[in-house]
């Protein structure tokens, strides 16, 4: 027997992609929305529909998180100061870490749902956050990175092979919509030819990609000039000093393409190299909180989307990032480049989802895409309502979330 049909409504449903309706419903069938309108309409043509209402409420699209790290948790982050800094004390702790890495990603993917996040695009070494994610009833793709510093006397070819295989195996079995795609971490934990593999075979394979790029004056230096803090920890890395910037080093080692979502672009951002991003047509996702508590600068984003690139919003991680709400990063966002409301709602939703490809699947309310939202108590009043519902998601005003049709987090039964 079919799933009943469910008819999820509010005072206020605003879609992203088509102006507010008051008195808002979304019809639900099988998972995706089969109806957009009015409270009334809905119910008035689909009797037999099961009625979730939310007076005084506010439905918008589910967040979609286009870069984090599930396996992090809240108080003992190392210390910032700089980006190699920080990563010498992450790097030190990865022993200790393993034993509670797991029970920190279960509480990170809760944090995420219970914050209004439906889509998660996470990246852990060889995909091991893969099955808190996908035990948490929100949808996403895990990016497995891998580290060729890992693999003893082994070719570029051997390594390439081996995480294609790791996650070949990883994406059995999984629930639907959970994913897995291969992530190349970084450039300076990656060495090209290994890079260059991977990325191919990912794309041969229909699969996206994962890469911090320009994340930090360190990589910027370590890439161009072959020195400085990351040379300090990687010190047996040659393949740095190229005289290029990240991201045109990370074109010509092939990693950008229209699968692609680069991470942070925050240091040293070129006209040049977002001319690079727009021709090879990779997108960005955008972690300020990060950037700015690892000094890594503010990424140059108003120009990017001016450009074309597709940005959406990450929390990254809770090692580097204050929470794992993704209402709060893009609120965050919007001060930070002085957006209005509507900018903001639509990169933490359709801009995340556009910047992952999956644009037609998710990330509005509209006719034939999962339903995938978010139910915020509140009910705007001023002139920019879609800030109002931001500022109100990013203090803790999510009353539920529903995923693929299927409510996976209610405050009134938790
Ligand atoms: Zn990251």
């Amino acid at each position: 027997m079919p799933d009943q049909p469910v008819i999820y409504s509010a005072s206020l449903l605003m879609p992203v992609s088509g102006p507010v309706i008051h008195d808002g419903a979304v019809l639900v069938r099988e998972g995706r929305i089969e109806s957009v309108g009015t409270i009334s309409d809905l119910e008035r043509d689909n009797p037999a529909a099961e009625a979730r209402h939310f007076p005084q409420h506010t439905i918008v699209p589910g967040a979609v998180n286009a870069h984090a790290h599930l396996g992090f948790r809240h108080g003992d982050a190392p210390e910032g100061g700089s980006f190699s800094n920080w990563l010498a004390g992450l790097i030190a702790r990865l022993p200790e870490k393993e034993a509670w890495t797991a029970e920190a990603a279960r509480n990170s993917a809760r944090e995420a749902i219970e914050t209004g996040t439906t889509f998660m695009a996470e990246s852990s070494p060889y995909g091991e956050c893969l099955p808190q994610l996908a035990e948490s009833g929100m949808v996403g793709t895990v990016y497995a990175e891998f580290f060729p510093g890992d693999y003893e006397e082994a070719s570029p070819e051997e390594i390439s092979n081996s995480i294609v295989q790791k996650v070949s195996e990883l994406r059995k079995g999984l629930p639907e919509r959970v994913d897995c795609q291969i992530s190349v971490h970084s450039q300076y934990t990656v060495d090209p030819e290994s890079s260059r593999l991977a990325a191919r075979r990912a794309r041969d394979l229909g699969w996206g990609l994962a890469v911090h790029v320009s994340e930090s004056p360190e990589e910027v230096e370590f890439v161009r000039d072959g020195t400085g803090g990351l040379t300090d920890i990687f010190g047996s890395n040659g393949w740095g000093g190229t005289g290029l910037s990240p991201v045109r080093y990370a074109e010509s080692i092939e990693l950008l393409a229209p699968g692609t979502i680069a991470a942070h672009l925050a240091t040293a951002v070129s006209e040049e190299d977002i001319e690079v991003l727009a021709r090879t047509g990779a997108a960005a996702a955008h972690c300020p909180r990060s950037n700015e508590f690892l000094n890594c600068g503010v990424s140059p984003v108003p120009l990017m989307m001016e450009r074309g690139v597709r940005v959406g919003m990450g929390t990254d991680g809770l090692w580097s990032s204050p929470s794992m709400n993704l209402f709060e990063e893009t609120l965050f966002a919007v001060k930070l480049h002085g957006f209005d409301g509507a900018t903001g709602l639509e990169l933490a939703t359709l801009g995340g989802a556009g910047a992952l490809g999956i644009g037609n699947e998710t990330g509005s309310l509209e006719n034939g895409k999962w339903a995938d939202l978010a139910v915020v108590d509140v009910l705007p009043a001023s002139g920019d309502p879609a800030r109002e519902a931001l500022e109100a998601a990013a203090g803790g005003g999510v009353a539920a979330t529903v995923a693929g049709g299927r409510l996976i987090y209610n405050r009134a039964e938790s």
